[in-house]
């Protein structure tokens, strides 16, 4: 679709945007849409400090009427996020004390990762970034010279990671510069893009941004985040398949949901599912122990088992890795 930028200019590039703005702020909508209204009152005020967010095209995906969909579960502010839990904090997983540029992150050997933008198209519960002072610490908005500036003056860097945030939520423009400024670093083979606005916002896999991916002389890794099966539909299956004819290789990160993805039969359809795609599973995640989300956690225990069952109906490369990130370990630490 055609529409009138701000600027007045006609830019089918910029349609994606659109969407974005269009996205279900209001608890109240997303339920009456769902025919769920009775949920209302379970709602904390304001959001409990990480206001509801979710794009059209993903609340669409999700069943009306069923209270415990997978999608809505993980978007639904809840009054258990207001329960203090001991051992879940505002920052699990030590990023504040990783950063050594405005912005950059370089926790692991040879990857530098950069938070290249503060803004997500959904906001999902259980992430650790709910509290994260994006503000301050995100790349945007012409900082990230100095965070290039030290990728540059470390030629151990072979890899450097767009997350945030969402790094998708910067315009293609903005893409276009940050990786000119990588042109000139050597050293750094790869570029890999952590986002999951092909499956939240499948529009922004749009044609401007696959010039902008098929264009770079990098090996280019991207790492979509789905947590479940009904995350996927025909928009998404597209996005996915644009992408690999752009010579992007295409993985899947997930979190252990409680509630969500708990189970052997979720977890396997989950990977019948990206492999349909075209997508590997990557990792699945023990919940980072953020604050206001202990509600979604799953034991250790019961989780190896669930990736033992796995292990015993999946080909091996649709078994995700089990793993959690531990502050000050130089990996992700395998269960
Ligand atoms: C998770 C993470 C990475 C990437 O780790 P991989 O095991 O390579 O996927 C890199 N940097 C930071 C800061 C991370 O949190
Ligand atoms: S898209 Fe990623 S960074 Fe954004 S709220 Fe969801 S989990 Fe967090």
């Amino acid at each position: 679709m055609i529409t009138a930028s701000p600027s007045g200019r006609l830019s089918q590039a910029e349609d994606w945007r659109e969407h974005w703005r269009r996205a279900i702020t209001d608890p109240g909508e997303l339920l009456a849409h769902l025919g769920l209204t009775e949920l209302a009152a379970r709602i904390p005020a304001d959001g409990a400090g990480f206001r509801l967010r979710v794009p059209r095209g993903f609340a669409a995906r999700m069943r009306p009427g069923d209270a415990r969909d997978p999608l809505l579960l993980q978007v639904l502010p809840q009054l258990a996020e207001l329960e203090a839990v001991p051992g879940f904090v505002t920052d699990p997983v030590g990023d504040l004390a990783a950063r050594e540029a405005p912005g950059l992150l370089h926790k692991y050997q040879g990857r530098a990762l950069l938070i290249a933008s503060g803004s997500c198209a959904v906001h999902c519960r259980y992430c650790f970034r709910r509290h994260f002072p994006y503000g301050e610490e995100t790349a945007a908005a012409g900082q990230w010279r100095q965070a290039l500036a030290h990728v540059a003056a470390d030629a151990s860097i072979r890899e450097l990671i767009l997350s945030g945030g969402d790094p998708l939520a910067l315009a293609t423009p903005k893409l276009e510069e940050l990786t000119r400024g990588l042109a000139d670093i050597a050293h750094v083979k790869r570029l890999r893009i952590h986002t999951r606005l092909p499956v939240v916002l499948p529009e922004r896999i749009d044609q401007a941004l696959l010039a902008w991916l098929a264009s770079l002389p990098l090996e280019k890794v991207l790492v979509l985040h789905a947590n479940h099966a009904n995350e996927f539909d025909a928009a998404v299956d597209r996005a996915c398949a644009r992408l690999r004819e752009a010579g992007v290789l295409l993985l899947n990160q997930s979190v252990l949901l409680r509630g969500i993805n708990d189970d052997a039969d979720a977890l396997a359809a989950l990977s019948e599912r990206l492999i349909a795609a075209g997508v590997l599973p990557y990792y699945l995640h023990q919940l980072d122990p953020v604050q206001g989300a202990a509600h979604f956690a799953v034991d250790d225990a019961r989780a190896r088992g669930l990736v033992e069952s796995l292990r015993a109906r999946l080909p091996g490369y649709l078994v995700p890795r089990l793993v959690r990130e531990v502050a000050g370990d130089p990996a992700k630490r395998p269960l």
